[in-house]
C-alpha cells in the first residue's frame, strides 16, 4: 500500500527504567524525495530490539543515546519504490537501518537485498537477519565454534538466544534453554527441541537447573546476566567459556547495582575454574553474514530450525506493545508490520 505521507516514531522522552508508550511520539511529514543514486525505499516491516532501548538513553550502556526528538532508529525490511541507483529497482526487498517510519531514502549502501521467494520477509529480521547474525557470530566467532560438552542459553525463547539454542543442537551440543514461565519453557522442548528446559521463575529454579546440568556447564551463551549468571556460575565446568552478548535484566538499570558484591567470588571462579568470559558486538561483525548465511539459510530452508515471531499490527501499535518485550510476554523476534 502507498502512502502519502510518512509516519515516523519519534523519541519523546527518556526513560527512567522500563520504557512506556509516552516515551514516544508518533508524527507525520512529508514522504522524501530521492536524489541522484539514491533510493526511495518503503518500510514493510519492523524490528523491536533491547537496542531500540539503549539508544533512548537512561540505560548503562556505551552505546550513544538519540537525542529527544530523533526518530527511532530500527532495522526493517522495505520496499524499493523510486530507484536513481542502478544497483536497485523497484520492487526489489532490502533489509535496512531506516528506522520506525513508512518511507526513506538511502545511497544503497545500508541496504541489503533480500529474497522472499527463499524466505519470508520476516525471517530477515529474525533468524536471517541481525538476530541470527547475533547468535551465529556469539557461537562461532566468541566461543570456540567446535565446543562440545552442555551449552547453556539464557532468555533461550527469546530472539536470539532461540537461534543460538537451535545452532549448538545442530553442531551436535547438549542444549539446556532457560527461559520466564512454563509456556517458553515448553516451546523449548517441543518446538526447538533443546535437551532440557529451566524456568528460572518457578520456586525450584536452582533445583530445575541443578537436574538439567548433571555433568557440569561447559559453554554458555549469556543473554540476562545478573542473578542468572549467579545461578549459572558454580555449575561451570573448568576451562568454561562464556559469552555475554546481553544483559537483559539490566538493560533498564540507571544506576549501580543494588545487593552484596559477588565481584570476588567471579574473579575466584575466573581464576580457579581457568574460565573464558567475552563479550561482542555484533556490528563489529556485519562482514560475516555471507558466512553465517552460508551456515544458517540451509538450515531455515529445509526447517531444521524453527523461528517464533510475536507480530505486532501497524506503527502506531509499536508505543504500546514495545514494553513487553521487558515483561517477559514475548516469544521469539518481535516484529511490525507497517
Ligand atoms: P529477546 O530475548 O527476544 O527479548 C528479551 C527477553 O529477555 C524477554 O522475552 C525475557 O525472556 C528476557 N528478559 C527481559 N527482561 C528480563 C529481566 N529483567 N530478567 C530476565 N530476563 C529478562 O531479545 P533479543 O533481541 O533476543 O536480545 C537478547 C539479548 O541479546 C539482549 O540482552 C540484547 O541486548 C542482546 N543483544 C546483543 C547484541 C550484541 O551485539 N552483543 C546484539 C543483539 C542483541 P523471559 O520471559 O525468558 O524472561
Amino acid at each position: 500500500m502507498n502512502k502519502s505521507r510518512n509516519r515516523q516514531i519519534l523519541l519523546a522522552a527518556r526513560p527512567h527504567g522500563d520504557p512506556k508508550p509516552s516515551d514516544f511520539d508518533i508524527v507525520e511529514g512529508v514522504v522524501p524525495v530521492p536524489g541522484e543514486g539514491q533510493v526511495l525505499i518503503r518500510n514493510v516491516l519492523a524490528s523491536l530490539d533491547p537496542y531500540n532501548r539503549i539508544i533512548m538513553g537512561n540505560a548503562d550502556s556505551d552505546q550513544p543515546p538519540i537525542e529527544v526528538g530523533d526518530p527511532m532508529f530500527g532495522f526493517t525490511i522495505a520496499v524499493v519504490e523510486q530507484s536513481n541507483n542502478p544497483a536497485f529497482s523497484p520492487g526489489d526487498h532490502v533489509a535496512s537501518m531506516s528506522g520506525w517510519q513508512d518511507y526513506a531514502v538511502s545511497d544503497g549502501s545500508d541496504l541489503r537485498a533480500v529474497d522472499g521467494e527463499k524466505a519470508a520477509l520476516s525471517a530477515y529480521l529474525g533468524v536471517l537477519g541481525h538476530t541470527g547474525l547475533t547468535a551465529w557470530v556469539g557461537l562461532t566467532k566468541i566461543l570456540d565454534p567446535k565446543s562440545d560438552g552442555t551449552l547453556v542459553v539464557t532468555a533461550a525463547a527469546g530472539a536470539v538466544g532461540s537461534v543460538a539454542a537451535q545452532i549448538g543442537k545442530l553442531r551436535g551440543q547438549r542444549v539446556v534453554g532457560v527461559a520466564g514461565g512454563p509456556v517458553k519453557t515448553r516451546h523449548l522442548l517441543e518446538d526447538l527441541g533443546l535437551d532440557a528446559a529451566v524456568d528460572y521463575k518457578a520456586p525450584d529454579f536452582a533445583e530445575q537447573l541443578a537436574r538439567a546440568v548433571p555433568d557440569g556447564i561447559d559453554t554458555v551463551f549469556e543473554n540476562v546476566g545478573a542473578f542468572m549468571f549467579e545461578a549459572l556460575l558454580p555449575h561451570l565446568n573448568l576451562k568454561s567459556q562464556i559469552v555475554v552478548c546481553g544483559v537483559m535484566s539490566q538493560i533498564n538499570r540507571t544506576q549501580a547495582a543494588d545487593g552484596p558484591n559477588r565481584m570476588p567470588d567471579l574473579l575466584r571462579a575466573v581464576l580457579y575454574k581457568d574460565l573464558t568470559i567475552r563479550g561482542f558486538s555484533v556490528p563489529d561483525y556485519w562482514d560475516c553474514f555471507p558466512d553465517f548465511l552460508d551456515e544458517v539459510a540451509p538450515w531455515v530452508a529445509e526447517g531444521k530450525m524453527q523461528y517464533a515471531e510475536h507480530v505486532i499490527d501497524g506503527l502506531e501499535a509499536i508505543p504500546a506493545a514495545f514494553p513487553d518485550m521487558f515483561q517477559g510476554r514475548v516469544t521469539g523476534k518481535m516484529i511490525a508490520t507497517l
